[in-house]
């Protein structure tokens, strides 16, 4: 998942566009360390750091400008003051009362992996008396592990801390489509600009040998190829190929290497799921497609749990269906049940490259397994749920003691991720009762979830 909601600096980059209006201004706030400036950096995509390891780097308050999803805004660096007879919390106090006066809306930066000190409650007194809106980051989450460290966060009353490396680019996405919630709308980009900023919405067709990958391909690009070169900014990428769906541009992944015919060589089957993994890495969501006509494979199961794995959005096609008879349906249904319960809630369309049946329907199933995948249940909406969920279906007692869900967040999305607090250990089965009724209530379609529990001493 290292690249999941990883920041991809190509996507802000530079607009060079005159302003037509005054751009909404964010600042960002935190005691020295926490990585403001790593975090600035990351947003306005640059690699000339001015990140210290140590604190009390001398520096004015820098402005830069910035944009998200074709969205501009000023990003106001209130770091790295050098630390004077004010001492730290008078002086971190003063930048960040300077920034914040200027400012539309407050990014807050703790360090996750130190959790709320004394200053920190201090800067949010501070921001409290703002008025301003304020967004709670939670850095230095390098891996999932973390998430639970930022969940403490809930503590400083500021709302959710959104988990982020900045480092690593890690949660970046999730965290700035929560600032610009809270900034005032900016002029938008013209030309397209959402569709270049925000970047087509990515494809992997998956699927083993001779299922018919490339006839699908071939149909829904029939006449709707869109040149690449003909959109603004974008960079050609030969293998990868942009197709008008619907109103819609999908860029389908190492499209060359769906089209391409593999030679049935030693080791074929190995590179084939490189490929895969390639592909997976860099889509979204991935339509697995599945011969109809043949007994499901291990290889078509495999294929499913690569995607699975890799985090992505779901979609199962079940190509060839101008080629199977009652008898055979009746087969493949038992088929699915046996050996795709882990996947049930893929979105399921069952099509024919050949004739063209339901070719329509692929676009809907794809645009629900992604809102699935980028589903966010609100924290008291979860927390009543489980409420509810704990009080009618109680974990089952054990050694005389019985472990009980105490809390519950949503630490991600793409795909959802949840964290539990417990006050034991929770079995396996109810982890997945868990799951189960989760999927019943959010729906969920199309994203597998995960779900950690952290027990409480
Ligand atoms: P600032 O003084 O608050 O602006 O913080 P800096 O951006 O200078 O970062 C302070 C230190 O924390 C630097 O050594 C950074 O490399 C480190 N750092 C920043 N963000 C992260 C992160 O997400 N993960 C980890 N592990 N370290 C980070
Ligand atoms: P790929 O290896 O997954 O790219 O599969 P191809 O697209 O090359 O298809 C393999 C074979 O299946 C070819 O002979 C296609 O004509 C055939 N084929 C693909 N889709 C369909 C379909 O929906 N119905 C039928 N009857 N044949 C199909």
């Amino acid at each position: 998942l290292a690249a999941e909601e990883g920041f991809d600096p190509d996507e802000v980059g530079d607009l060079g566009e005159a302003e037509s209006g005054p751009l909404p201004v964010l600042a960002v706030v935190g005691r020295p360390n926490v990585g403001k400036s790593t975090l600035v950096n990351r947003i306005i995509g640059r690699r000339e750091a001015v990140v210290e390891d140590r604190p009390g780097v001398t520096r004015d308050r820098v402005q830069y400008e910035a944009a998200w999803n074709g969205r501009r805004f000023k990003l106001v660096d209130t770091g790295g003051w050098e630390i004077d007879a004010l001492g730290l919390d008078g002086l971190v106090a003063a930048q960040a009362e300077l920034g914040i006066r200027s400012a539309d809306a407050v990014l807050f930066v703790v360090d996750a992996t130190v959790g709320a000190t004394d200053t920190d409650e201090a800067l949010v007194k501070l921001i409290r008396r703002s008025g301003k809106p304020v967004v709670l980051a939670a850095n230095k989450v390098d891996g999932q592990q973390g998430e639970a460290d930022a969940a403490m966060l809930w503590s400083l009353g500021l709302g959710e801390p959104f988990p982020v490396s900045a480092l690593h680019g890690r949660g970046s996405g999730d965290l700035l489509d929560a600032v610009l919630d809270k900034l005032p709308q900016a002029p938008k980009q013209t030309f397209d600009g959402d569709q270049i900023l925000g970047g087509p919405r990515r494809v992997a067709l998956i699927g083993r040998p001779n299922v018919g990958k490339s006839s699908l391909l071939n149909k829904v690009a029939k006449e709707d190829r869109v040149v690449v070169n003909e959109l603004a900014g974008t960079t050609r990428d030969p293998v990868d190929e942009l197709i008008t769906l619907g109103d819609k541009t999908w860029k389908f992944i190492d499209t060359a290497g769906i089209r391409r015919r593999v030679h049935q060589t030693a080791g074929a089957d190995f590179y084939a799921s490189l490929r895969t993994a390639a592909a997976l890495e860099k889509a979204e969501v991935a339509v697995v497609l599945v011969d109809a006509s043949e007994t499901l494979a291990e290889q078509d199961t495999r294929i499913i749990s690569m995607a699975v794995e890799a985090g992505r959005a779901v979609v199962i096609a079940y190509n060839k269906w101008d080629k199977i008879d009652e008898e055979r349906r009746y087969y493949l249904e038992r088929e699915i049940e046996q050996d795709l319960v882990q996947v049930q809630w893929a979105p399921r369309v069952n099509v024919s490259a050949k004739t063209g049946r339901h070719m329509e329907k692929l676009v809907p199933a794809i645009e629900a397994a992604l809102e699935g995948w980028e589903t966010r249940v609100p924290t008291a909406r979860l927390n009543a749920f489980l409420g509810e969920l704990v009080a009618a279906h109680p974990h089952p007692v054990r050694g005389g003691k019985q472990p009980r869900i105490l809390f519950g967040t949503q630490a991600g999305t793409k795909p959802p991720r949840f964290v539990l607090f417990a006050s034991g250990f929770i079995e396996a089965g109810y982890r997945r009762f868990i799951e189960r009724r989760l999927r019943e209530e959010f729906g969920f379609v199309g994203t597998p979830i995960s779900i950690s529990v952290r027990v409480r001493e």
